[in-house]
């Protein structure tokens, strides 16, 4: 039996907007097994993104809990919240947020002071193929270049969970099946657990576990025995 790295128990999120509460998630239950590659699949609109950031810490729940590594992160308030942030998680969204004024090097290279290994930058860099652009900044980077920046910037935390917001949303077709490769091969070549946000049904496919999400809630939890490598997934 695998650790659970993440258990989400009746997590629930509404945004009050002047007289209307919208129920952006309405009692999330499920557990992700340490060093799962998980896929949060639903339409936009479905309560994705909130999820992901009470996971991630970027949001408080209106009721219910989380716990990641163990630790009840729905009850964490700052600067412990700002904390566990900084050392649990490494984030990619789908614009990248990379530092225009920074090299691909000093991009990576400034979130790992953070954890002392500022110096690992270059080596990740290699890893995600990019060490012959170390010294480029991002506006002279393509997209996919520069979304591997960001999955650097990520790793150099050594987080103990990567969480992604439709990391390929702004990718074309082929660009994203390379970047999504590379999460499932970080995935497969290390212990840290992975959840991507994603409206498209193909990329759950390359999932172990895809839990569906509708109108705010958990519509389905599937295990894919067998997944598909990114390559060959098709849309
Ligand atoms: P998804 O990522 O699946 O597209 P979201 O989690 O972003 O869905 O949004 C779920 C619902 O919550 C939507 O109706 C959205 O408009 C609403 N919502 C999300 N964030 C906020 C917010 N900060 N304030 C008000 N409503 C929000
Ligand atoms: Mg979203």
């Amino acid at each position: 039996m695998s650790e659970t790295a993440v258990s989400c128990d009746d997590l629930t999120k509404h945004y009050q907007m002047g007289e209307v509460t919208v129920r952006a998630l309405r009692g999330a239950t499920f557990e992700v097994p340490a060093g799962s590659l998980v896929v949060l699949l639903g339409p936009s609109g479905s309560g994705k993104t909130t999820l992901l950031n009470l996971i991630g810490g970027l949001d408080t729940p209106t009721d219910g809990r989380v716990f990641v590594d163990h630790q009840e992160v729905s009850k964490l308030v700052e600067p412990e919240l700002t904390e566990y942030r900084r050392k649990k998680v490494g984030f990619i969204f789908q614009f990248f947020n990379l530092v225009p004024t920074l090299t691909a090097q000093e991009n990576v290279g400034l979130i790992g002071e953070l954890a002392g290994n500022a110096d690992e930058a270059a080596d990740l860099l290699e890893r995600v193929g990019l060490g012959e652009r170390l010294d480029y900044y991002p506006a002279e980077l393509s997209g996919g270049e520069q979304q591997r920046v960001a999955i650097a910037r990520a790793l150099i935390k050594r987080p103990y969970l990567l969480l992604g917001d439709e990391p390929t949303g702004n990718l074309d077709y082929e660009t994203g099946l390379l970047v999504l490769q590379l999460i499932r091969d970080i995935s497969d070549e290390s212990d840290l657990t992975v959840l991507m946000v994603t409206h498209n049904a193909a990329i759950g496919q390359m999932a172990d576990i895809v839990i569906s999400l509708r109108s705010g809630h958990v519509e389905d939890i599937e295990e894919n025995e067998s997944p598909i490598p990114p390559s060959e997934l098709r849309w």
